[in-house]
């Protein structure tokens, strides 16, 4: 039902006329996310404040208007795409860094900055906040915390959920509380800020955060090794654990990703079925030292070209390989990828074997699948390419996604290590999490009794995984 004139009058009440849009174009912009969905609301309201975020949620409450919460958009499953329609709120007003306070190694922040202004604000101190998500340039602190995002980095500084020490929230009745302290460590009770971390925007709203930052290392270098299979760079990972080693940044890159990176950049790589990048930080001697240890490993586990880098320019070079594997893959064998499998979380041992079966995946369902990924973590991206037009191809997809999710979980995986729920993954996230589904029902009917705050979404989502598609299908055909 759309929204009657009197709460949008009441909407532009609170945030001034200019911060409601209801015109058919920010509607139809606000309903995708950089998911397969796409869902109109009703309206977009920019808060500027927490004051203002509260008496909007007050609102919604009362007259039973669908609110979902959205930082930038760059979710990969539809979790800030509005399927219930109502208003989404949109959290980019609220980007003030707070405070920096070294010596309590915390910075306080609104939820609108964006991960790589943050950064740019903690530089000139010697510090950052590590989770580096592939999307950091855009990406907002209150996205991340909402989906526990995670990184490259994540190997040794932990992901989002590590680094959360407290944080102001607007519940679905408007009540504003803080979690955590501006300590360091925090025993008691139960840890709220942890339960908010990965919610997605169906708990409450994240209208301030307290991060625990970290010094910048004082120097990395690299190594890319290429390798003869995939068990052989996965026999590597194992060894650099066995050995002491924690990189921080161990990733892989299978055959498809290395050729698609080479036909569209004509970047050197070698013809390989796999690729290992490996980072290490610190001390610049120990990195050296660390460095040589880890490309023996390679070496002794049947690298063939190992590759060094340790001054920036060609660390940089180094990884730019990596970055190139996305791009790429949007025009790699004539189709373009799509976010259906992409966030798999497994233990690192099971990789290689769990990589190996896309192909045979691919192969069964006529499709190409890349994987890459953070293979330190055994969080691996499986990138579906078809053309997506195609009803056949759509269909294959949904096929391929399930085999996919049946080898991780039989590996003893995740449907999301860090890309989240939303619609695409709910199903299989329900299968996965078993009776636990229920108590996170009972918490989210606690704290949101009358079911406002991003409605139908990870364990209300409906089954079918392409629900919402924002794709014209069948043109193809
Ligand atoms: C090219 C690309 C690369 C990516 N790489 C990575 C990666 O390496 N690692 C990774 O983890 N993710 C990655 N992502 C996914 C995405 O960027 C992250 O999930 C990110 O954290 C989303 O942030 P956002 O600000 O865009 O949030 P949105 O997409 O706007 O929202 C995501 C969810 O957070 C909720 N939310 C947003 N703000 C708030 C708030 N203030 N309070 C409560 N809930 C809120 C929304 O309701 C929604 O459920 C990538 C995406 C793209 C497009």
């Amino acid at each position: 039902m759309p929204l009657n004139e009197a709460v949008l009058a009441g909407l532009e009440n609170i945030v001034g006329k200019g911060n409601v849009a209801a015109d058919a174009a920010a509607r139809y912009v606000y309903g995708s996310d950089a998911s397969i969905h796409h869902h109109t609301p009703d309206a977009v309201v920019r808060p500027g404040c927490t004051d203002e975020v509260s008496r909007i949620v007050g609102l919604c409450d009362k007259e039973l208007v669908p609110l979902t919460t959205r930082g930038a958009g760059t979710g990969l499953s539809g979790q800030a795409v509005p399927v219930k329609g109502g208003i989404v709120l949109e959290m980019m007003r609220m980007n003030r860094v707070l405070s920096v306070r070294v010596e309590d190694l915390y910075c306080e922040v609104e939820p609108g900055v964006v991960f790589a202004g943050l950064n740019r604000a903690l530089e000139p101190h010697g510090y950052w906040w590590p989770p580096a998500p592939g999307s950091g340039d855009v990406c907002t602190i209150g996205g991340m915390i909402a989906n526990s995002a995670s990184g490259i980095r994540t190997v040794k500084y932990g992901a989002t959920r590590d680094l959360v020490l407290g944080l102001e929230v607007v519940l679905a009745d408007g009540t504003v509380i803080e979690t955590g302290n501006r300590g360091l460590k925090n025993a008691s009770g139960y840890q709220l800020e942890k339960l908010f971390v990965g919610s997605e925007g169906t708990l409450g709203i994240i209208t301030k955060a307290r991060l625990r930052i970290v010094p910048r290392p004082k120097s990395s270098g690299s190594l890319i090794a290429s390798f003869p299979s995939l068990e052989a760079a996965g026999g590597a990972i194992s060894q650099v654990y066995r050995n002491r080693l924690v990189p921080s940044a161990l990733e892989i890159m299978d055959r498809n990703c290395i050729q698609a990176v080479k036909r569209k950049f004509g970047t050197p790589l070698p013809d390989a079925e796999a690729l290992i990048i490996i980072e290490m930080d610190g001390d610049r001697r120990v990195v050296e030292e660390d460095l040589k240890a880890a490309g023996e490993i390679c070496r002794a586990a049947g690298a063939g070209d190992i590759d060094y880098a340790t001054d920036p320019a060609k660390v940089a070079m180094i990884w730019e390989s990596r970055k190139q594997v996305l791009p790429s893959m949007a025009s790699f064998g004539g189709k373009g990828p799509i976010s259906v499998a992409d966030d798999l979380g497994m233990p690192v041992s099971k990789v290689p074997e769990v990589v190996r079966t896309f192909g045979e995946i691919a192969r069964r369902n006529g499709l190409i699948i890349g994987a890459y990924g953070h293979a330190g973590e055994g969080n691996i991206h499986g990138k579906v390419l078809i053309d997506v037009k195609s009803a056949r191809d759509w269909e294959a997809a949904r096929r391929a996604t399930d085999e996919i999710y049946e080898a991780v979980l039989k590996a003893g995986g995740t449907v999301s290590a860090e890309h989240g729920i939303g619609i695409t993954r709910a199903r299989l996230f329900r299968l996965e999490r078993g009776a636990s589904i229920e108590v996170m029902r009972r918490i989210k009917k606690a704290l949101d009794p009358k079911g406002i705050l991003n409605p139908g979404k990870m364990f209300d989502a409906p089954d079918d995984m392409l629900s919402e598609n924002r794709y014209i299908l069948g043109e193809c055909d």
